[in-house]
């Protein structure tokens, strides 16, 4: 479907382009980044654990924007399902209309269009018949037309559409900002917490990629790793699990019901026993990979061009992981297997996938994944991968 609109909205995708630039980082500075985390490990450690006060300070405004969050990506549902009612109207009309062409064709590939005309018997007759004929093709005509007008609906709908998904990823970013003055991020309002030691380790062996591509690309290490790095562009994100059943949604919630808001930065599929194959979501490339994490245990990164967007998308918990950090992926490559019950887990129980799509190729931003792939209602299963 994004392909469709991609002419359309080139200039939405080119403002949030500049958006994504203004944060985009060089291999220079993730290293600065990672020896300062290193060296402040044990600190980071507990400053993880104190965060807890941060977020309650953040909370009034985080509060503040969750409900707006939530029913932004209502909306956005609510617009989805009107562009695919309209759908499948187009796709009713269109086969009134094939069959009836067809009819006309047959008939007048075996000159039974025109000899059922030519065929009369009397001049008022022949007059009948014409008018039959004419009438027909002018109902036909009609039928195009109502088509036609339906397809301009349709676009105004996607339109709508592109602008409620605008609109809620605006919010998102407006809640990064919030957390950033509080010296926090989505991650740290997710319950899945990230284990430090373990993304430490995991972003030694990202850079040690980069540097690989930076020499062999000959890029300064100044140098923006979106424009050194390349990865195979894609046209869409699809399901990385070929069935499944939606258990959780992406969004903010407030848990213990008492303003302490939180928020789940993926979709979480389940109905698959531990051992199932996840496929990547789309063509891109592996640039990190978290083993064993506290919570989140075995988790993959990849990176996509998606209609011109920088995204990652996230594969978490999961039981084994059959690529490695800088593999070139297609959709149809399996990145690993569920998990969720491992013994050094902390925060899964039972075996589902947990997907998240990420903003940009290094961010810690989450976008709502059911905007970029198509995901059955909460509670309902899915058999392929479209
Ligand atoms: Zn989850």
């Amino acid at each position: 479907m994004m392909k469709r609109f991609s002419k359309i909205f080139l200039f939405i995708f080119c403002s949030f382009f500049m958006i994504y630039n203004i944060e985009a980082k060089s291999l220079k500075q993730l290293r600065e980044e990672l020896a300062h985390d290193e060296a402040r490990q044990a600190e980071l450690i507990a400053e993880q654990k104190a965060k807890q006060k941060k977020i309650d300070s953040a909370n009034k405004e985080v509060g503040a924007l969750a409900s707006q969050i939530n029913s932004k990506e209502t909306k956005v549902e609510a617009a989805k399902l009107e562009v695919k009612e309209l759908e499948s109207k187009i796709n009713d009309k269109k086969k009134e209309i094939e069959n009836l062409l067809s009819f006309l064709q047959i008939s007048s590939n075996d000159n039974i269009y025109l000899e059922y005309v030519f065929q009369a018997k009397s001049f008022s007759d022949f007059i009948y018949r014409s008018a039959v004929v004419e009438q027909l093709t002018e109902y036909n005509n009609g039928l195009i037309n109502d088509m036609y007008k339906m397809i301009e609906d349709n676009k105004v709908l996607q339109v709508k559409l592109k602008q409620e998904i605008n609109s809620a990823e605006k919010s998102i970013d407006d809640l990064e900002r919030i957390l950033k003055k509080y010296g926090l991020d989505m991650n740290d309002l997710d319950k899945n917490q990230k284990d430090i030691k373990a993304d430490i380790k995991a972003r030694k062996v990202e850079i040690a990629e980069y540097e690989k591509v930076y020499k062999r690309n000959k890029c300064d290490e100044n140098l923006e790793i979106t424009k050194c790095v390349d990865v195979p562009p894609a046209g869409e994100l699809v399901r990385p699990l070929k069935s499944g059943r939606m258990t959780s949604n992406y969004g903010m919630y407030d848990p213990w019901d008492n303003g302490r808001w939180r928020m789940h930065n993926g979709v979480d599929i389940g109905g698959n026993p531990v051992g199932t194959n996840v496929y990547a979501s789309a063509a891109g490339k592996v640039n990190k990979i978290v083993k064993k994490a506290y919570c989140g245990g075995n988790i993959v990164y990849v990176q996509h061009t998606i209609d011109g967007k920088k995204l990652r998308t996230l594969y978490m918990h999961l039981h084994s992981i059959k690529v490695k950090v800088g593999d070139i992926v297609t959709a149809n490559t399996i990145i690993g297997t569920v998990g969720g019950n491992e013994s050094y887990e902390h925060c899964s129980t039972g075996a589902h996938l947990h997907f998240g799509v990420m903003k940009g190729w290094e961010g810690t931003t989450y976008y709502n994944p059911r905007n970029y792939v198509h995901f059955p209602a909460l509670g309902y299963r899915f058999t392929t991968r479209w």
